[in-house]
Order: C-alpha cells, then structure tokens, then sequence
C-alpha cells in the first residue's frame, strides 16, 4: 500500500512540467534576487509577467539604460546582482550602456535580454530584432553566456551570479534566445538542475607579510592620508572602517560615493582641506579607491610634485596596483579581511602628530568658514549656493534620505556643500562622470532601500532619464527632484554667432518641468526663492509624494564643465571672417 502511494506519486510528478520561464524566475529567487529592473517586449513580455506573478518585483521602465542604471546601483546597494532584463538587439543595446557603467564602477549586475534563434543570427537570415548579442556584450562585462537548454538554466543563472559578485565585482550578460523559454522538461529534474551559488565573493586575506609592510609604512609616515572610495562603501562593513580610521587618528577625505561612510561631520574628516591633506601628506592609504582621473592619476602640482609620496592600497583586484602609481605596500584582499588583519596589528598604535592633525583642522575650519557665508545667500533669482544651503540643512536634518545627484556644476556644488551622515546614502554619477543615471537611480534607491530619495539634477542632466518620472508616479515612489533650471548646458547664456539657431548649450528658457510632473499624477512646484525651495522639498519627503521642484537658477551662475573645464580641448586657430 505505502509502496504504491510512492510510486504513484512519483509518477504524478514524472507526468508534471516545467519551462524554460520557470526554470529562470526559481533560480534566480533560489539566488536571492528579488527585484527585476525591466522593459517589456518581445521576447520577453511573459517572462516580466511571470515574474511578477511569482512574485519578484518588477518595474517596468520606459527606457532599457534607464532599467539599466536602476539594476547597477541596486548592485552597489545591496552586495547581490541587480538584475535588468530586456529585448532584443535595440533594447539589449541601449541596456548595454549600463552593463558597461556597472563593470566600470565595480558593481554587480546581470543584463538578461531576449534574443533571436542561433540559426537565424548565425547565417544572417535577417530576423526581427537580429543581432548577435553576445558577442557585441563580451568586452563590455567582466562575462557574458548564453544558454540553449533549459536542463542549463541552473548553470547559466549560476555562473552569472558568481561572475558578477566574485573578486572585483562587475557587469555580465545573460542570452536567452525566445526558444528557450517554452522549452519543457521534467520539474522535479528542473528543480534539481538549479544551483544555489555558494559563497560567491569569499574571503581574501592578504598575506601577514603584506600586513606588516603596510603597518610599518603607515607608522613611519609624518603626514598620513586616508581615503576611502566606493569600493569601501559597497565592503558593507562600516563599522570596521570607522573603527580603523579612529584607531588610527589618521585625517580620511572620502570619494564623492563613499561620503557618509564615516559622517562628514567626523573630527577627522578632511573634505574641506582637500587641496591641503593631497598636496602635502607623505604616505596615502586608499580604501577601494582608484587612483584614476577622479585623483587626477596621483600625479601632478595637486599631488605635490616634485615631491613624492608612499602609498599603500586595499583592493580586490591584484591588477589594480601600479595602474597610475607605485603602489608602496600593496593589499590584494576583499576589504574586511584587511582591515580586520590592521586593526589586529594596532595595538599600541601611535597617532599622528597634533601638528599634522592640527594644520588639516585649522584649514577644514577656515574653508567651512568661508563657505558658510555664501551658502546664505538669499539672491533671486537663486545661485547653486543659495539653494544647496537650504538643501544642505534638509539633510542635516533626514540622514536616512538618500542623495542622488547628476549635473556639472549641480553635481560639483552638491557634492562638496551636502554633508552624508551615513553609508550609501549619496548615489551619483560614479567612475565615469556620466550624464543620465538620475531616474534610474532613484528608482532603484527607492525600491532596494525604502527610504525617502531627494535627487539633485542638472536640468540637461534630467533630460537624459526624465521621461521616468512617469515610472516613479505609477509605482507611487518616495521621490523628490529637485531641477537646477539655468535654462542650459553649463550656463543658459550661450547664443548662436550666426544669429540663426539657440546656441548649442541652451534649453528653453524657464522651461516648466514642474508640469511634466503633475501630467503623470505626482506633485509639481516652481521655486524661486531658496525658502521656496526648502519648504517644497520638506513637503515632499514628509508627504512621501512624488514630486518635482523646479528650482530657478540664475542662468549666468554656472561655469564651462563645472570642475573639470580643464578636460575641454581649446582650438588654437581663429578663423578669419
Ligand atoms: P572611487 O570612485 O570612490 O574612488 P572606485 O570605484 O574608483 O572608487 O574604486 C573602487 C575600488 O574598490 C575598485 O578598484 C574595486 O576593485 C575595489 N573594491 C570593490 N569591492 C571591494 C572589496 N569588497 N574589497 C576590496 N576592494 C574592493
Ligand atoms: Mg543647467
């Protein structure tokens, strides 16, 4: 009798199938995904469907770089791939921009995208939607895959997950040409085909020999700098670098992500003598942090040169080393394993002196003295730091709220003026300085982290992802934008010399973006005047509404390329009339 019942349902479940759709949604749930950045299509309509009703979150987007861009930072969030799926060839292409952005910051994410059938592409029959993906996505990811089968699902989804979250973390490409979702095979096969991944980013401890040279360096130095990048942050482990950088009494300056990892309010933070601790420190530690463009490659009369300096790194990947500097002590390990191996080494640990410490104080106080003033400033129509003063205090006051941030100068003011209080709360535009990751960011900020998101835009840097404000009123997200309307590019004084066209960096005049918002639903506000500005965004983060501040700016505040004018190439022939 028992014996029947079993084979009975053996049979049952013999009898019983699944498909190439299910296959995919279990295991990236047995991974612990739960949230899918999307925009549907053929072949990946059902797909999105499904998922929903199997109970993953999926946002649907109105644009794949967008999807993208929310996918990436979820990476950097949450330490698990964000996931972004897409359709074929325009839709897969415009998901790559992401994919790439994910793999330049070190943040995990899989792009899945829809494809045509190996046997169309490959003799180029010319299908709906053709191209072969994989092969355009290789360069761009740390790994890219296709899967044929559906018993390969489990490996496909596997090797992904690995891929993106292992060693230095990054982008990778998953090909599921439309075939293989309706591909059936046995369920109880199917479930055992999956593969949970184990341990994706395991521990790596760098050798005690490594420890010590570090140590030893660190002790020696006279003036030493600490800087913390976006790798320390994405680490997740706050509370270790909070206790290495105060047993150490060595003054930090945190990269514009990794602001808040320790407060900015911190004794010894040095933001606000930057151009002082770069110049004259005599050995730097950084803290998954590059020395690329960003710390103008450690070289140069910002770096003090003539002058040299020691430096010891923390990274993941080996290869980062020596990549613009030479890298005195280096620390090949996943940040927490180090710094758990230094803090070990600390006892006893002799701090710097009072007249370093000291000399970096005094000149942080002077320049946050000398800013105070500007920021209250009260001028209509408003200056970046009239508004960014109000804006300032608004965080002061929300530390869970969390910044995201895109422009020239928007982005230049904000990140150096708004003070984080804590870890991943400031989302900008990352390693490559690019435009257009705003509303795709602050979907993600607000669907992976729940907590209110004021973004801070350039009004060209919105119009990149703008059209996602329809996104975040229909899924009722705690957004505020707040536009920095200079009616412009840089500026919004630029004219045509030939009296024909606008000039080529300006926008309409006063453009009203605030009814783009209330077109879709969620609150719209024009602002003037910086109490204006403030009592709006209050407003939206008390009410949880999304909403969009027009904040006008005085279209002569900006200058050419924020910061980093000096990137521009200049002409040197003058033509003649
Ligand atoms: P920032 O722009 O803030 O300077 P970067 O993105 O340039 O930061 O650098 C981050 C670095 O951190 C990368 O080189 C990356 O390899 C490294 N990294 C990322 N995660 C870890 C980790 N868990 N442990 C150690 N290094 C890491
Ligand atoms: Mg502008």
């Amino acid at each position: 009798m028992a014996e029947a019942a079993v084979k009975l349902g053996s049979d049952a479940a013999q009898a019983e199938l699944t498909d190439g759709f299910h296959l995919i949604i279990d295991a990236l749930k047995l991974n612990g995904i739960e949230n899918i950045y999307h925009v549907p299509g053929i072949p990946v309509t059902d797909l999105g469907r499904m998922m929903q009703a199997e109970g993953l979150r999926v946002i649907s987007f109105r644009h794949e770089s967008n999807a993208g861009n929310a996918a990436a930072v979820a990476g950097y969030l949450t330490k698990k791939p964000g996931v972004c799926l897409t359709v074929s060839a325009p839709g897969f292409l415009n998901g790559l921009v992401a994919l790439s952005h994910a793999t330049t910051n070190c943040w995990p994410m899989i792009l899945i995208s829809g494809s045509s059938e190996r046997e169309i592409v490959d003799l180029q029959k010319g299908d709906y939607e053709e191209m072969d993906q994989l092969a355009i996505a290789k360069p761009l990811g740390k790994a890219a895959y296709r899967i044929l089968h559906a018993e390969d699902i489990g490996v496909g989804v596997a090797r992904a997950v690995r891929a993106a979250l292992s060693g230095r973390p990054g982008g990778v490409y998953l090909d599921i040409p439309a075939s293989l979702l309706g591909q059936t095979m046995d369920a109880l096969q199917g479930e055992k085909s999956l593969i949970k991944v184990v341990e994706p980013a395991p521990a790596q401890f760098p050798s005690q020999v490594a420890i010590d040279r570090a140590l030893n360096l660190l002790k020696s130095a006279k003036k030493p700098l600490i800087i913390l990048g976006k790798g320390a942050s994405y680490a997740q482990c706050d509370d270790l670098v909070k206790e290495f950088v105060e047993k150490s009494g060595i003054p930090y300056i945190a990269m514009s992500m990794a602001k808040g990892l320790l407060p900015d309010d911190h004794p010894q933070y040095a933001g606000a003598a930057r151009s002082l601790v770069l110049k004259d420190s005599d050995c730097v530690m950084l803290v998954g942090a590059r020395l690329n463009w960003l710390l103008s490659h450690g070289k140069g009369k910002q770096w003090g040169e003539p002058f040299t300096k020691k430096f010891i790194q923390i990274d993941i990947d080996p290869k980062e080393m020596d990549s613009n500097q030479p890298i005195d002590a280096p620390l090949v390990g996943d940040i927490e394993s180090v710094l758990t191996m230094m803090v070990k080494g600390m006892d006893g640990w002799k701090k710097p002196s009072e007249e370093w410490t000291g000399a970096v104080a005094a000149k942080s106080a002077e320049n946050v003295e000398k800013m105070s003033g500007k920021l209250m400033s009260n001028a209509v129509p408003m200056d970046f730091h009239g508004a960014l003063g109000r804006l300032k205090r608004i965080f002061a006051d929300n530390p869970d709220a969390v910044l995201v941030n895109e422009g020239a100068n928007t982005l230049d003011f904000a990140r150096s003026i708004i003070d984080m209080y804590k870890p991943r709360k400031r989302l900008d535009v990352g390693t490559w300085g690019v435009m257009g990751i705003g509303m795709g960011t602050a979907v993600a900020a607000a669907v992976e982290t729940g907590q209110p998101v004021v973004c801070i835009e350039g009004d060209s840097a919105f119009g990149f992802s703008g059209m996602e404000i329809e996104t975040i009123c229909r899924y009722k997200l705690p957004v505020c934008i707040v536009i920095f309307n200079n009616s412009g590019i840089y500026r919004g004084t630029d004219t045509d010399p030939t009296g024909r066209d606008p000039g080529t960096t300006v926008f309409v005049p006063e453009a009203k973006y605030d009814m783009m918002m209330e077109a879709f639903g969620g609150v719209g506000v024009t602002a003037r005047t910086p109490d204006d500005l403030e009592r709006a965004v209050r407003e939206a983060i008390a009410s949880g509404k999304p909403t969009l501040v027009n904040a006008i700016i005085d279209p002569q505040a900006g200058t050419e390329s924020g910061r980093i004018g000096n990137l521009n190439p200049q002409s040197v022939v003058q033509k003649k009339k």
